[in-house]
């Protein structure tokens, strides 16, 4: 089974798609990784989601991702009065550290860390931006606002504070709980919710060691301004466009994915497009023409992977939306012009081995029209910097470890297969061109070209490139 695209799809899993056929469905219709957001999940439901997307995988002979995303520290206002007060522009609103329940004169606000750190002039928003404040005036464990946007202050609702970096961890202790249960039962990727620095990212790190990779979901504008030293020590990147709609003017998202795209592609580390993709399709069986042109664009800057939320986590035609998103993304991926926009992105390719054999293999496999790209990977290292050229044939990875397998699901272009290791140079390339055939990417009488670090398990040690023919004999087994 192979896609016939480059991009890869991420499909949330909610209410809509929370059972083993309804999994099998997405993954047949084009999901090539699972998010289970932690924001809305139990950690016995996610066992179970994973059970499940660990069945069709057996099923389908066929590495799946999953995205464990952690809801991160949700900062909110206390209890209100009757639940809610209404705020109309230009009043004024009193925020303190007072634990007693608020009203008109005061809400208790259970952050000290905001009160803190807030300035005359700074913005607060609440309940996802739909009220604003505007700090006026700052005093210990106090502040006082007026109201910029009016309307309803509800008990609870999230606080969002744009203009300043909060000393709080990207880790809440409901994170770290999810974090571990995540790790134990065998996450492939994590996500880590409103990074503010790279320190956030390193702090997790610490706690995965290893046994996930990392995505930093940047979600607010702090993280926009450190976005290289978070890129440095992520190990993917989300533009999380529903938040970062919410803490920055709206009309500077795309401009902020257009630079996170090209920024994670030069690092060859993943990126995902997220958030309101095919909104219209909760409720609808087709999309907007804007919904589409948004799904394009992402394709067209070479993102690795575009993502569903509620379509088809919670709405009426999660099957539906992921088709959808499929069907753009090959017709995009056929387009002329896409060729042409993907390679005027391009970075250069660093100074090391790796990158040398990765351009060289890009530029042979389109001299030479070659079928398929194959490269032998312990960790998916060697696959990442081949994807980063972004190759006109599909990449093959091929690797010993099943871990790889379902972290290269997010990468752009790679099919990854699990197989043993080769056991010498032309075991590498007979199997190579063996499995290229047989999952059809390669026909007898074309050619591929083969990529590995020998000794082979070394990893950085890609060295080897190989032109092989694809024969009659590659149809054995
Ligand atoms: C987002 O804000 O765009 C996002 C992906 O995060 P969440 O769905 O967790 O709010």
């Amino acid at each position: 089974m192979r896609r016939l695209r480059r991009a890869k799809i991420v499909a949330t899993l909610g209410p809509a798609s929370s059972n083993a056929e309804m999994i099998g469905k997405l993954f047949a219709a084009g999901a090539d990784v699972f998010r289970i957001n932690m924001s809305h999940t139990s950690q016995d439901r996610m066992r179970e989601l994973i059970a499940m997307i660990r069945g069709v995988e057996k099923e389908t002979d066929r590495p799946i991702g999953i995205l464990c995303d952690l809801q991160g520290p949700k900062l909110r206002l206390g209890t209100i009065k009757d639940g809610s007060i209404t705020v109309k522009t230009g009043d004024i609103v009193v925020l303190d550290s007072n634990p007693e329940i608020g009203g008109t004169d005061r809400i208790y606000l259970p952050h000290p860390e905001i009160l803190a750190a807030v300035q005359p002039g700074h913005t607060l928003l609440i309940d996802d931006g739909k009220v604003r404040l505007t700090v006026t005036e700052v005093a210990p464990s106090r502040v006082t606002t007026q109201v910029v946007v009016g309307g309803k202050l509800s008990d609870r609702k999230g606080v969002s504070v744009p203009d300043s970096t909060i000393p709080v961890s990207a880790l809440a202790a409901k994170d770290i709980s999810d974090l571990e249960a995540a790790l134990e039962a065998g996450v492939d990727w994590v996500a880590l919710s409103f990074v503010q620095r790279p320190e956030d990212v390193a702090e997790a790190k610490k706690l995965t060691r290893g046994r996930a990779l990392l995505m930093a979901k940047i979600e607010k504008p702090q993280a926009v301004t450190r976005l290289a030293e978070i890129l440095e020590i992520a190990d993917a990147l989300m533009v999380a466009r529903g938040d970062l709609g919410v803490e920055m003017p709206l009309e500077k998202v795309p401009g902020v994915q257009k630079l996170m795209t090209r920024m994670a592609r030069a690092a060859g580390k993943p990126v995902v497009v997220a958030t309101q993709m095919l909104e219209s399709m909760i409720s609808s069986p087709v999309p907007t023409r804007a919904e589409v042109s948004d799904v394009a664009t992402a394709i067209f800057e070479g993102a690795d992977a575009v993502m569903l939320s509620a379509e088809s986590a919670a709405g009426q035609f999660p099957i539906e939306a992921v088709g959808t998103m499929n069907r753009i993304a090959e017709e995009i991926e056929s387009e002329n012009l896409f060729r042409s926009i993907i390679d005027a992105q391009r970075s250069k390719p660093e100074p090391t081995g790796a990158d040398a054999i990765a351009d060289a293999a890009r530029h042979i496999a389109d001299t030479l029209d070659l079928a398929a790209v194959i490269c032998w990977t312990s960790s998916g290292s060697t696959a990442l910097r081949v994807a980063r050229e972004r190759p006109r044939p599909p990449v093959v990875a091929l690797s010993p470890n099943m871990a790889t397998g379902r972290r290269l699901s997010v990468a752009w272009g790679v099919h990854c297969v699990v197989t043993e290791d080769a056991h010498d140079q032309d075991d590498m390339v007979d199997r190579a061109c063996r499995i290229a055939f047989k999952e059809g990417f390669a026909k007898s009488g074309q050619r591929v070209i083969v990529v590995a670090g020998v000794p082979l398990g070394t990893p950085g040690a890609t060295n080897m490139l190989r032109i092989a023919y694809v024969g009659a004999g590659d149809a054995g087994d």
